[in-house]
């Protein structure tokens, strides 16, 4: 059997050698299995590639993917499951925030049976108290509005069987949103809870502004629930104009003209824009993602490898 760790990096100088030998014990336990490792640099700046070289040097289950560009860890993750050659097939982060001895315990629990095994945390020490606050609200938003049923703290720190990893490759869309995607797919999961554990080294690219914007992508690439929802406000704003035309209505019949309205009418008109504008809004996300899906772009592009690939090659299926 085979085992292939995806570890997607991105200026992960400061932590990858630590990981690299916190991986080489947690191999040797898993002796029967033939290992590789698959190294994503999305694109770093800093010597990131070069340790990975130095790696692969001394390490023949080193394998490595160079990216011409920084193309976002989604990015990164799916390039490493076309290569991924294993039986099994494990994602974590090279900042060793995912704990490499827990794969030990995640690949028994897929030969128990179990298709996922993957790693929850239970608590988010270590992160700002706003931000947590709004990592929680958004997977609950998502959690009861729409289909896609995202676990609070699932991580993206898994070991998948070979038919997961199959499903999700025949899922080449340019908006990729993991996290919903691993739980589309389905399958047999069996979850590893853990504490929230302190990057080694280096800071996380994950800034307030590119969570927000995560999270946006995340509820446009998975459901159409905002259309319906601007739907609902349209329609609602348009039986409450009905019934105050009626009103109006019956009431100059009744009682004549009298002053007209204008502070009515103003704020009439702020509301009804302001739906108008949000509503168009929520449609033009569509419309942006549909273009960008439609332009069928690559996901990403190698610069350098050591797997035999150099150009980008669309070669999923
Ligand atoms: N990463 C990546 N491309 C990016 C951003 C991050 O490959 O554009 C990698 C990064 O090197 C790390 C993992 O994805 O191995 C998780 O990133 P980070 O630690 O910044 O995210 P967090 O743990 O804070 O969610
Ligand atoms: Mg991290």
């Amino acid at each position: 059997m085979k085992l292939s760790l995806i570890i997607p990096c991105f200026n992960e100088e400061g932590s990858i050698k630590l990981l690299y030998e916190a991986i080489c014990p947690v191999l040797d336990v898993l002796s029967n299995y033939s290992a590789e490792l698959l190294f994503i640099d999305d694109g770093s700046t800093d010597h990131t590639l070069s340790y990975i070289q130095r790696f692969a040097m001394i390490d023949p289950r080193v394998k490595y993917l160079s990216f011409s560009r920084n193309f976002g860890k989604e990015a990164a993750i799916y390039a490493g499951f076309i290569y991924a050659a294993g039986d099994y097939i494990g994602l974590l982060d090279a900042d060793l925030q995912h704990p490499p001895e827990a794969i030990i315990n995640m690949v028994h629990a897929l030969e128990e049976g179990y298709d996922i095994a993957a790693a929850r945390r239970i608590d988010r020490s270590g992160e700002k108290r706003f931000y947590s606050h709004c990592a929680r609200q958004f997977y609950r938003l998502i959690h009861h509005l729409f289909q896609v049923d995202i676990v609070d703290g699932a991580q993206d720190f898994r070991v998948l069987k070979r038919k997961v990893v199959n499903a999700i490759l025949n899922m080449p869309e340019y908006n990729r949103f993991s996290k919903g995607i691993f739980s589309w797919v389905g399958f047999k999961i069996k979850w590893f809870d853990h504490e929230n554990v302190n990057r080694v080294a280096g800071t996380t690219k994950w800034s307030f502004k590119k969570s927000f914007s995560y999270a946006i992508d995340g509820i446009v690439s998975f459901t159409t629930m905002p259309l319906k929802i601007s739907f609902f406000f349209g329609g609602t704003a348009s039986l409450c104009g009905f019934f105050y035309v009626l009103y109006l209505f019956l009431r100059t019949i009744i009682y004549g003209v009298d002053l007209p309205g204008f502070p009515t009418i103003v704020s009439l008109i702020l509301i009804m824009c302001g739906i108008i504008l949000i509503s168009l809004g929520i449609v033009g996300e569509y419309i942006g993602k549909i273009y960008m899906e439609v332009k069928a772009r690559p996901i990403y592009i190698v610069d350098e490898s050591n797997l035999g690939v150099n150009s980008n090659e669309k070669d999923f299926n």
